[in-house]
């Protein structure tokens, strides 16, 4: 990757795709070809044709994707399996069409079979049955990673696939619904502290032990792997490290500044016991996280507080 380079990062409003800019910017790279979602519809392969013929893209960072927590997922299976699907398929095959340099696919480790053994290790992929409650999420995700290794392989693209771990930073998604445990505790403990509420809630018994890499860690990873690996196999990117629930919510009221009680509500299931990634391909390539978990919950704490406002 030049520092010209044209650089294509789809989905660049969203927590991945938002740091991945800021890393290249970061690092000089000033040829980035962002689009919005009103700009350009990935779900539309006539679109998607056009805006790659037009627009000479080098390299695609590939971080745009329907995404949720659990609630989502099992509300809205349709949406999750479709508008996945037709987003990657699109971007892959009009990539190749354009003559992209190289492409870098963003998996997840939530599509690993439900009972696989922890730490994840690359191989365990499509070893098992699947987590239903996410299943059309994970088959649609798959199904991108095939098809950047068939493509690879008939048209000799040069197609990666990463498979992060937890996620946390800025522009996460914040909503109680639908989001993910550390960004719906620190908004919690933040607004028990403004209004004076005398506990938190937590759910389940806090004993589920979590991995969170920060998002500029991840996009400092994929920078790393766009750069020096190329391969069909997948790639973990995680700290290769958790921690419980418990203690992350203690952390979570330490950095927020509150002082009152944590309550776990064990009538709400604990889900997985247990999520890691083994980082041993990554480490061995030459990567390593960076952010330690205190400083990254305090960082994005800080943008939190400057930036969030409840949407009604
Ligand atoms: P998961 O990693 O796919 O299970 O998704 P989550 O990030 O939603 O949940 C991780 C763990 O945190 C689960 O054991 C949840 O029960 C627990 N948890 C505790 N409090 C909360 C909360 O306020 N929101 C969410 N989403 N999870 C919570």
């Amino acid at each position: 990757m030049e520092r010209h380079s044209r650089i294509y990062v789809a989905g660049h409003r969203g927590l991945v795709g938002s740091a991945i800019v800021r890393a290249l910017e970061k690092e000089g790279y000033h040829n980035l070809v962002l689009r919005s979602r009103k700009e350009l519809d990935l779900r539309d392969s006539r679109q998607v044709d056009h805006f790659f013929l037009d627009q000479e893209i080098d390299y695609v960072f590939l971080a745009a994707a329907k995404v949720g927590g659990i609630a989502a997922n099992n509300d809205q299976p349709a949406d999750f399996i479709r508008d996945n699907l037709l987003i990657q398929t699109n971007i892959i095959d009009a990539a190749y069409r354009a003559r992209v340099e190289k492409l870098l696919f963003l998996g997840s480790t939530c599509i690993y079979p439900k009972l696989a053994p922890q730490p994840l290790k690359e191989e365990y992929l499509l070893t098992g049955a699947l987590e239903p409650t996410n299943a059309p999420y994970a088959v649609a995700k798959i199904a991108g990673i095939t098809m950047c290794q068939s493509y690879n392989r008939q048209y000799g693209t040069k197609y990666i696939s990463v498979m992060p771990t937890n996620i946390y930073g800025p522009n996460d998604n914040f909503d109680l619904y639908s989001s993910h445990v550390l960004p719906a505790l620190l908004r919690k403990f933040h607004e028990a502290k403004e209004q004076g509420s005398p506990f938190v809630e937590v759910w389940g018994t806090g004993n589920p032990r979590r991995e969170f890499l920060h998002a500029d860690d991840l996009a400092d990873a994929c920078l790393f792997l766009m750069r020096h690996y190329e391969g069909d196999e997948i790639v973990n990117i995680g700290v290769g490290e958790d921690i419980a629930i418990k203690d992350l919510a203690l952390l979570i009221r330490k950095v927020t500044g509150y002082e009152g009680e944590i309550r776990f509500n064990d009538a709400v299931p604990d889900g997985t016991p247990r999520k890691l990634v083994d980082v041993t391909k990554l480490t061995g390539l030459g990567w390593r996280a960076g952010i330690g978990l205190e400083d990254g919950l305090r960082q994005v704490y800080a943008d939190f507080k400057q930036t969030f406002t409840v949407k009604n």
